[in-house]
């Protein structure tokens, strides 16, 4: 039951413990005891570990257990370091005053990673719960209890899946039964994402019944029975931490994977989406973000995990960023107006939840107010803008409302009273003045006492043991009237009270409690009737969102000298483009290129030495690619791009050491995976491929892939060091050699100029550039010495290659002397 030595038989305590923790199998159990959360046995290890505090015991007269425990007034930190840990966290509260006997304790709160919605345990970025169950395929439901997000979708492949998991970084994911169940499974998801074996129900009818209670039905969007699993799954989990309050959640929305742009994990990763790949590099992300609100950084990353592959819908969005860009004056105004506003979207969520605390109220009235300039500053726009403008403008006036009921600065919890306007309530006004009367009265005491019995030194005082008191010192003491009774006796003074002084004490205290309780009721009135708005609010979050992404693009674009991307079919053109992280890293010193690519050469192969840039300006292609299709500017000055229906990327070498798969492994089945989902309208992106194995294994397979690709017709940009494929040119149209400018001098050895041109390089500089990195001199002159021997042995097998195949059943005596005629002359 609880590790531990002893006789067996658990303290009652301990009992009580055990019993709570055995109910919430799978949280530890923070269980207060006084001024402490403690654990016991092994959790108590656990925890001490996790959170790097002193294990004790807790013993008694025939049992001793390891303890562990935090301040109860350090919880909350600690609550977070837990679930940072992947953690899920049940806290026992004592619930009756501590008297005689054992105190009752209840489970008042469970956390998880997934499910949390105090603004305090999270940070602004979305917070999902991931739930997974197959059938037809696999089915994924998506939940941010944070905003009420629910999103749903199916999927064909484990691949797929896996992708869309990632992008979303799921805090947690449930998993059904029979994927749970099945140990290989498991383990491959266990190795990628924080998976929790819980409590979830996957079971159908527990599902229907679920989304009946929650959505009050079940969407006939769902379909299959694995997308019901799915949902009710995290609806029914969600719901048990939140203690049933999930009002948050409105509707589900089904989408389609196939109705955004493929952007594998592995390219969101390569292209430095989200997260840079060395710790102190600057991501896709950090530079665009430019948005001032949490929901605006929210949204700005939902659109660069999921471009758009509809033109209208991209159109539409770079028409709003025109506008803003256009329009300093009405972009200056937006983002102004932005930066006061609160996470409109959490606030609308906890409103819905009626569990907004008066001063998040009070935060949701302030961003509200803003609402009105913000339908005035977009007026006369049209298209998207007007369709933000509708949404912020289409809430009733709630603010009016919390204005008159609420004070400017209400305290952060309701318990504490003082929140309630005076004059917004005539009964509360009436027994707030009746306080305020006794108040006044004990104020006033002193003075009018001091009158009566002429003792001019007559003190009204306050403790906790006896309330209100009156003191006089000891000379006066013989003139104390009659009426007051002594409590207390010091050296030099005496303390008294009067049975008035008791009573009034008393009705104070049953005034105010009953005012507390009625400002509670009050404000409860008040945020049950904003809950009613609670549509129209989540509405006007999401439109506050919208309107901050596409301001923060425009200024972005702005800034940098961005311009607005044409769409196009079939062909892409840049001029001058950048690699808009790159650029920055490196000041005004980085080199524009273009990039051309058609019906005529879609397959441009690229090669140049080590640092020439060829990775940089692979992603400038890819990383414009992806903005145009989110419906942002592009870095250039110039951009016609086609509408790709996926991005693939195999970029550098990177250890999957989680999942035991050597960088070969890893980089082969990334190059499976491309291969097979390559279209036409794809574009591709390959740097150094074949690069973990043998040189010859390397080409060859290099080669073949890219023969592969160049088939299909895909945009395809590869990157490479094996010289021997610039020759495929001769005979591939559409393939286009380009080659990165360097230059090596006696002088200052190698120079890169970081620009792109046509034709093949002329030779790797490899070693110059080993030299450049500070390889010792003898290495590198042994190296150029074997390079030259190695160059040497190509010819010779170039020279067995032709003599293998020489057909010498048709060739002449005389044309066999030519052969070995040129042979000696070229050796
Ligand atoms: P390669 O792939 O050819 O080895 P990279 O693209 O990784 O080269 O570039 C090496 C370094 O050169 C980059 O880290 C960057 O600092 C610099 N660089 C690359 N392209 C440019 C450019 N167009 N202008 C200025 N600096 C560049």
């Amino acid at each position: 039951v609880l590790k531990g030595t002893g006789s067996g038989v658990l303290p009652p305590m301990l009992e009580q413990y055990v019993a709570l923790r055995d109910a919430h199998p799978e949280f530890l159990l923070l269980f207060q005891v006084g001024d402490f959360y403690e654990t016991f046995g092994e959790d108590a290890e656990r925890t001490a570990r996790l959170l790097g505090i002193a294990l004790t015991h807790k013993s008694s007269k025939d049992f001793s257990t390891p303890m562990a425990g935090v301040p109860v007034r350090a919880l909350d930190s600690n609550v977070e370091r837990l679930l940072a840990a992947g953690v899920r966290v049940a806290v026992a509260d004592q619930i009756e005053e501590p008297g005689g006997g054992l105190v009752e304790r209840k489970v008042t709160q469970l956390l998880t990673p997934g499910t949390v919605t105090e603004e305090r345990h999270l940070t602004a970025d979305e917070n999902y719960l991931g739930a997974v169950a197959t059938g037809d395929g696999y089915a994924l439901a998506l939940l941010d209890v944070s905003t009420g997000e629910f999103r749903c979708a199916a999927f064909h492949t484990r691949t797929a899946l896996y992708d869309e998991l990632a992008r979303h970084r799921a805090r947690e994911v449930l998993l059904a039964p029979e994927l749970a169940g099945n140990a290989a499974l498991l383990a491959d998801f266990q190795a990628r994402f924080p998976v929790m074996l819980s409590p979830a129900n996957f079971d159908e009818e527990g599902a229907r019944r679920e989304l009946k209670t929650v959505l009050s039905e079940v969407p006939g969007s769902l379909g299959s029975a694995a997308l019901v699993r799915a949902c009710g799954a995290v609806l029914g989990y969600a719901r048990l931490t939140q203690q049933g309050r999930l009002e948050m959640v409105r509707r589900v929305v089904r989408f389609e994977p196939g109705a955004h742009m493929r952007l594998p994990d592995a390219a969101v990763r390569a292209l430095e989406v989200f997260t840079p790949q060395s710790p102190q590099g600057v991501t896709l992300m950090d530079v665009l973000n430019e948005t001032r609100t949490a929901g605006g950084r929210r949204r700005l990353r939902a659109w660069l995990r999921a471009p758009l592959l509809d033109e209208l819908s991209i159109r539409s969005r770079l028409d709003a960023v025109e506008t803003l860009t256009r329009v300093p004056d009405l972009r200056g105004a937006v983002r102004a107006l932005l930066y006061r506003a609160h996470d409109l979207e959490r606030l609308a969520a906890r409103v819905a939840t009626r569990r907004a605390s008066p001063r998040e109220v009070a935060s949701l009235a302030r961003t509200l107010d803003l609402l009105p300039d913000a339908v005035n500053l977009l007026g006369d726009q049209d298209g998207l803008l007007a369709g933000i403008r509708a949404r912020l403008g289409a809430l009733p006036d709630v603010v009016t409302l919390i204005r008159a009921a609420l004070v400017d600065d209400p305290p952060l919890r309701v318990g504490e009273g003082g929140l309630i306007r005076d004059g917004f309530h005539a009964e509360l006004d009436g027994l707030r003045s009746e306080a305020l009367g006794h108040r006044a009265w004990l104020a006033d005491l002193e003075t009018s006492e001091r009158a009566r019995t002429g003792i001019g030194s007559l003190k009204v005082g306050f403790n906790n043991v006896f309330g209100y008191y009156l003191e006089v010192n000891g000379p006066h003491l013989g003139k104390v009237p009659a009426d007051y009774r002594q409590i207390a006796t010091l050296k030099d003074r005496a303390r008294f009270t009067r049975s008035d002084l008791r009573e009034r004490e008393r009705e104070i205290a049953r005034l105010e409690a009953a005012a507390q309780r009625l400002e509670l009721e009050v404000f409860t009135e008040l945020r049950d009737g904003l809950s009613a708005h609670a549509e129209a609010l989540a509405e006007a979050a999401g439109a506050l969102a919208e309107l901050d992404v596409l301001a923060a693009l425009a200024e972005i674009a702005v800034a940098c000298g961005w311009v607005r991307p044409q769409t196009v079919t079939g062909a892409a053109r840049l001029v001058q483009a950048r690699h808009p992280v790159v650029e920055r890293a490196t000041g005004g010193r980085f080199v524009p290129n273009d990039a051309d690519l058609g019906p005529h050469r879609h397959t441009l192969l690229l090669t140049g030495p080590n640092m020439a840039g060829k990775s940089t300006y692979l992603r400038t292609v890819a990383l414009c690619a992806l903005l145009h299709q989110v419906g942002a500017f592009v870095p250039a000055d110039h951009a016609e791009l086609p509408i790709y229906d996926a991005i693939h990327t195999r970029i550098g070498a990177s250890d999957d050491l989680a999942g035991g798969r050597s960088t070969f492994m890893v980089e082969m089945s990334e190059l499976a995976a491309i291969l097979h989902g390559v279209t036409h309208r794809s574009l591709v992106i390959l740097d150094e491929v074949g690069r973990g194995t043998s040189t010859l294994d390397g080409l060859a397979i290099a080669q073949a892939a890219l023969e592969h690709l160049h088939a299909a017709g895909a945009h395809t940009l590869f990157a490479t060091h094996y010289f021997e494929l610039t020759r495929l040119e001769a005979d591939h149209p559409g393939l286009v050699n380009l080659h990165v400018a360097a230059e090596e001098d006696e002088a200052n050895g190698l120079t890169f100029y970081h620009q792109v041109i046509p034709g093949a390089a002329r030779q790797s500089y490899g070693v110059e550039v080993a030299r450049l990195a500070g390889l010792p001199a003898p290495v590198t002159t042994r190296a150029a010495g074997l390079l030259t021997a190695l160059n040497a042995g190509g010819d010779d097998r170039k020279l067995l290659r032709e003599l293998a195949a020489l057909d010498l059943s048709r060739l002449t005596p005389l044309q066999a002397l030519e052969v070995l005629h040129r042979w000696q002359r070229e050796a």
